[in-house]
């Protein structure tokens, strides 16, 4: 046996918390049905992924919801029942994770990035500035932070842009109490493991525009069957689209909604711990020299999933000291600023099938940013233990010569 030290973070950064019991009930009555797929329904019967979309709609307040099989899938549906062209313009943020670039790129279509603000929200003068290039903007709410929701939509309704927003990080946050989401035009969400409810994969997409959801439902891989869905347009908004709307599968299955289902009614609840969390590492982390903590905007309610802070302007063999030291002490951070994407930590300028011309003011901020995510197999206690971890590391690395 080795001697636990207590200087040393023993937890484990990926170790997500197991399937509610009653997760797992349902979805062992689902295997024992063997009715997997979402249209297959004994008569009469509704399927598990229908109430999932039911029941997340209510949850959301939007008119309409469709379930799919991942998050990058749902925001290429966006792109498609929006009527994005091969070639077209998507403005997309400079600092968030490969599946956004890469959901614009899937339909062909080009993204322009803009930058990326101390914040770590997108920065609104640049989007200000490239308003005119294009008329759909893909939002990341990269890392769960919510820019400015007011001046965003302010911006884009004055240039006629339609917003997506990817709230794969924001599913139970709000921006003065509207739930992210639900200020653009359409809003998708991620269920994939390392998210706020966790199926191994699989996407929603909402929003109260019939065309589009009809459009979407039609192009996840619907056979025509939507009378099947709970939380889908009348049929005959149907009749308008569905001879026109190809069929791009991307279809959720009755087990992964049954397991998501009480992940969902209890989401309030994680959000909670969630913060707790957060909120411990965040005021041990106060006063560190050389370190920035992210101020949190009173409009935003956040999910505390992950936590960020700069080490701003330091030179780069510091940062892989600290990273280094802390990897030494069980602390596993993740660094946007590296030369080479790792994991997932990648930036505009390594999607290079994606042009983009240079952002010195983004490539300031990006090469500061780390990264640290927050499992709830982790105590409170742990949080405060790794703050401290984070706080004599950089703090020593901050004060070498
Ligand atoms: C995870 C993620 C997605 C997409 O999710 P998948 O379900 O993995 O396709 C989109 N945007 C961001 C910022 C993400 O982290």
């Amino acid at each position: 046996m080795t001697q636990k030290t207590p200087d040393i973070f023993t937890g484990n950064f990926t170790q997500q918390e197991p399937i509610p019991q009653e997760g797992i009930e349902a979805a062992l009555a689902v295997l024992n049905s063997g009715r997997l797929h979402r249209y297959n329904v004994a008569e009469g019967e509704l399927s598990e992924t229908a109430l999932l979309e039911q029941e997340f709609a209510a949850q959301t307040g939007a008119k309409y919801c469709l379930a799919v099989a991942s998050g990058g899938y749902a925001m290429a549906c966006a792109l498609r029942a929006i009527g994005v062209q091969p070639g077209d313009a998507v403005l997309t943020n400079a600092f968030t994770l490969a599946p956004v670039p890469g959901s614009i790129a899937s339909v062909n279509a080009r993204p322009v990035f803009v930058g990326v603000t101390e914040d770590l929200v997108i920065d609104l003068d640049d989007l200000e500035a490239k308003a005119d290039q294009a008329k759909v903007l893909m939002l990341s709410h990269m890392r769960g932070h919510l820019c400015d929701m007011d001046r965003l939509m302010q911006i884009c309704d004055d240039n006629g842009i339609t917003v997506i927003e990817d709230c794969a990080h924001t599913m139970g946050a709000a921006w003065n109490g509207v739930p992210s989401g639900r200020m653009g035009m359409v809003g998708c969400y991620s269920m994939q493991t390392y998210k706020h409810v966790n199926s191994g994969e699989g996407g929603f997409l909402i929003t109260d525009d019939e065309e589009i959801a009809a459009k979407a439902v039609i192009l996840s891989g619907s056979y025509m069957l939507y009378e099947r869905h709970l939380a889908a347009p009348a049929p005959e908004v149907f009749e308008r689209v569905k001879y026109v709307t190809p069929n791009v599968s991307g279809r959720m299955d009755n087990l992964r909604a049954a397991i998501l289902r009480p992940q969902l009614r209890d989401l309030d609840t994680q959000v909670q711990r969630w913060n707790e969390r957060y909120v411990a590492v965040e005021e041990g982390l106060r006063g560190t020299p050389g370190l920035q903590v992210i101020e949190r905007p009173e409009q935003e309610t956040y999910v505390g999933s992950s936590i960020q802070f700069l080490l701003l302007d330091w030179q780069p063999h510091k940062v892989k000291d600290v990273l280094k030291r802390c990897a030494e002490r069980g602390v596993e951070l993740k660094w946007f600023g590296g030369a080479e994407p790792n994991g997932f930590t990648s930036r505009y300028d390594s999607w290079r099938y994606a042009e983009s011309a240079a952002m010195p003011t983004s490539d300031r901020i990006l090469a500061g940013i780390i990264d640290m995510r927050l499992p709830l197999t982790f105590s409170v206690a742990d949080c405060e233990q790794i703050a401290a971890i984070l706080k004599a590391e950089v703090g020593a690395v901050y004060q070498a010569a």
